[in-house]
């Protein structure tokens, strides 16, 4: 047996909670699976400073949080540990599979957001838990007084590193070019801090240690000279990939797997809206993960209406 909702929303990041929240109000039936707890990508993000409403800034945490709070306070039922690994169009409804259970609904909102890339170099996924790490908010405790690299030159890259100055001893930030990606303020508070030192040109071409990191080979671009650095960390922040093999072709996506959508954010499959970082977008941000999820709440809500 299966169990309906009208709509199901997968994912529980700011895109998803949004969602959540409109639907509510708009008196539609929803279910929201999450495959942890609430809360998304900010969860691992210290300090939220570019979200409206909050001037002296307030931790993802913290933040997201309060998402969960509103949408559970508008009666949005929020399945927690509930991973969905298949989504197939069946007789006009909608059938989403998580591990236990069977579910079916009108329509959905794919805001499963995106998780971190790799780096694909030798060392990486050997030293995972022993000096690799893709969250330096949950591991930069670990490493109190010592050396790390971050590797990357966007917003996550230099926001984390300027956490992790807070705790270690030194940042090197090994980023490919000779300019950053990130937001100008972060920048200019990442190069006047004088634990964080930028190794500019540099890509990283393995990671040596016995039992934990102990050094990180890295190449320079331009000359193709190889140095060896000494670090007891590396912190990987070279880009993110959206999640969404599950729903195999009900949606269109780009080169890097970005979720294609028109602009009423429904993806090629009807019923199916698209809202937060896993869609193709040019900015992600909370903000746009927010405008996202209005916006595929009230799509998907139309849609219902004309279904009902
Ligand atoms: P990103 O913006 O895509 O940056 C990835 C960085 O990694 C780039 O500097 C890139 O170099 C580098 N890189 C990519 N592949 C590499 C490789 N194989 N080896 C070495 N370096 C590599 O990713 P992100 O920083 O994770 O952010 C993801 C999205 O979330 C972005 O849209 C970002 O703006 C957003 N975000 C926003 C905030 C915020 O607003 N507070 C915080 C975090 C994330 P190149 O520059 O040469 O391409």
């Amino acid at each position: 047996m299966s169990e309906f909702h009208e709509a199901i929303i997968i994912g529980g990041g700011p895109a998803g909670l949004t969602a959540g929240i409109y639907l509510m109000r708009a008196g539609i039936d929803t279910l929201l699976l999450e495959k942890m707890i609430p809360g998304g990508a900010p969860m691992n993000t210290g300090n939220v400073e570019n979200y409206p409403g909050f001037p002296e800034g307030i931790s993802g945490r913290d933040l997201m949080n309060r998402f969960a709070q509103h949408a559970r306070q508008c009666g949005l039922l929020i399945r927690e540990f509930s991973e969905v690994d298949d989504v197939s169009a069946e007789k006009g409804r909608l059938v989403i599979r998580t591990f236990e259970e069977i579910y079916t609904s009108t329509g959905i909102v794919l805001a499963t957001g995106t998780e971190p890339a790799k780096m694909g170099i030798p060392g990486e996924n050997e030293f995972l838990g022993r000096g690799i790490s893709y969250c330096a908010t949950c591991d930069g405790a670990f490493f109190r007084n010592l050396d790390v690299a971050v590797i990357g030159g966007g917003d996550a890259a230099i926001e984390e590193g300027l956490s992790l100055a807070n705790i270690v001893r030194k940042v090197y930030v090994i980023h490919r070019r000779d300019s950053l990606r990130a937001q100008k303020v972060v920048q200019d508070r990442a190069f006047r801090n004088s634990k964080m030192e930028f190794l500019w040109n540099k890509r990283p071409l393995e990671i040596k240690g016995k039992d934990q990191v102990e050094h990180i080979v890295i190449e320079d671009v331009k000359t193709g000279e190889r140095s060896e650095i000494k670090v007891d960390g590396v912190f990987v922040y070279v880009g993110a990939r959206p999640n969404t093999a599950f729903l195999k072709d009900l949606i269109d996506r780009d080169d890097s797997g970005f979720v294609l959508t028109d602009e009423s954010l429904s993806a090629k499959t009807k019923g199916i809206f698209i809202a937060g970082d896993a869609r193709k977008k040019t900015l992600r941000q909370i903000s746009t993960a927010v405008g996202d999820g209005a916006l595929a709440a009230v799509n998907l809500e139309r849609y219902i209406l004309e279904k009902r």
